[in-house]
């Protein structure tokens, strides 16, 4: 399957953030590129102007959900196809044990 490489762009410069190293993801969801971080600390997003925010340098220890939010999409759509074809699979299965057993218990 290919890649559906999720792209975030700078929320000052709205350039496409071409590294991690040095960049920040803000609470409210909006990046900010090495670039523009260079100015010290943000009370403030710089992108939406949302007050009290909190940043995160988009080094490679990103909170699971963090990560989650910027993986392949293609990856995903994967896994979730096998879990549903392996369950669809199970119950299938499970269903066609069940079924003559049925039958003896029920009223002739
Ligand atoms: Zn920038
Ligand atoms: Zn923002």
């Amino acid at each position: 399957m290919s890649s559906i490489q999720f792209q975030p762009f700078c929320c000052k410069c709205f350039r496409r953030l071409e590294q991690r190293d040095g960049a920040l993801v803000f609470s409210c969801g909006d990046y900010l590129c090495h670039i523009c971080c260079s100015d010290s600390t943000f009370q403030s997003c710089p992108g939406c102007g949302k007050q009290n925010i909190k940043s995160l340098p988009l080094g490679n220890n990103l909170p699971e959900e963090v990560e989650r939010n910027m993986s392949d999409i293609a990856n995903t759509l994967q896994s979730l196809h096998q879990t549903l074809a392996f369950q669809i699979k199970y119950y299938k299965q499970t269903l066609a044990l069940m079924h003559p057993k049925m039958e003896d218990l029920s009223p002739r």
